[in-house]
């Protein structure tokens, strides 16, 4: 199987978009679930698919700045900065909504969420379908997103139309989301592109946690997400949760200096030290721990410094039971 799409696939690709029907495709986060984000019914299959209550939004990806302001009510200054300066790349701006896009897109909420992508296969894919695509992660719901087209097929396999191939996601985990929709911008999901990154470009940031009470500016935001089948317990300090002890195979990600094991019923695997590869390599390691059968996987939770915000949280959503 070639590494990466042909012209020719995402022309098809693109021609099955315009129908309406769904295609997988990759991105330098992960691979997502596309459909016309302009045809209600093509988004609703998503749902159906990766069994995702529609209380949760979609990301909807474009192929050029124009094309995500033509989605957008109102395109704030910042947004122009930032776009000018990310993207394409791993950075979703939350915006007022055009009317053109239907409810189910933004789960009935007055803003969207836009992103220019920067896998080369997927500007391909949306520049000619000519239409902006709406697209979750390609699986199913809560569990751990997709870093191969490999991992798709495994995941929703026959009920996605095609799967276009990539190669392994670059970034490896999930975009940055940030809305600029309010009074002040705030950071609704980390990622590889950091908080203090952008703070130097548009001044202060607030947190979800800090917008106090009134209604969540974003539903979606589940405690439990990018699960591995396998139960996966937080190490601090190298120390494996006891209750993991004698408890049949593990692996354990290890992070930098943490001791190493001894058990032979424990597999270690030595995780990258800076946050951009150990972003990229970790949903891999997750992905082959459970086609590996461990019983538990224990992680070494990384630094709590501003870089490894991203990867914090994807562990702590990971880790909740
Ligand atoms: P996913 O596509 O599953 O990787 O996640 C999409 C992320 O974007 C979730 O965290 C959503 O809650 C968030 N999101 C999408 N659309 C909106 C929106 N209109 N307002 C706020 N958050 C959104
Ligand atoms: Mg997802």
């Amino acid at each position: 199987m070639p590494e990466t799409a042909s012209p020719a696939e995402i022309d098809y690709a693109a021609e099955l978009i315009r129908a309406g029907r769904l295609v997988a495709f990759p991105t330098e986060t992960v691979y997502g679930l596309g459909a016309n984000a302009l045809d209600a019914e093509a988004v609703a299959r998503i749902y159906a698919v990766k069994r995702r209550p529609v209380t949760s939004p979609l990301i909807v990806h474009a192929a050029s700045i124009e094309m995500a302001k033509s989605l957008v009510a109102e395109w704030p200054e910042g947004a122009e900065r930032l776009a000018q300066r990310f993207w394409p790349g791993p950075l979703t701006l939350v915006l007022k909504k055009q009317s053109a896009i239907p409810d189910i897109v933004t789960a009935g909420l007055a803003t969207v969420a836009v992103r220019m992508p920067a896998h080369p296969v997927s500007l391909a894919l949306i520049r000619a379908a000519r239409l902006p695509v709406a697209a979750p992660s390609a699986n199913r719901f809560t569990e751990l997103s997709p870093t191969t087209a490999d991992h798709v097929r495994e995941s929703l396999g026959s009920e996605v139309d095609l799967i276009l191939n990539g190669g392994p996601c670059q970034v490896g985990i999930e975009s940055t989301v940030l809305s600029l929709a309010g009074r002040e911008p705030v950071l609704l999901r980390p990622g590889i592109i950091a908080r203090m990154v952008l703070e130097a470009i548009i001044g202060p940031v607030a947190t979800l946690a800090d917008c106090g009470s009134g209604p969540h500016p974003s539903p979606g935001l589940h405690p439990r997400h990018y699960s591995p089948r396998t139960p996966l317990y937080l190490a601090t300090n190298g120390e494996l949760p006891d209750e993991n002890q004698g408890r049949g195979r593990g692996l354990y990600l290890r992070h930098s200096n943490a001791p190493s094991r001894a058990n032979p019923a424990i597999t270690t695997r030595q995780m990258p030290q800076s946050a951009a590869d150990y972003g990229a390599a970790l949903y891999e390691a997750l992905h082959q721990a459970d086609r590996g059968n461990y019983n538990w996987i224990a992680v070494d939770l990384p630094p709590g410094t501003p870089e490894w915000e991203a990867i914090q949280d994807r562990l702590q959503r990971a880790a909740t039971k």
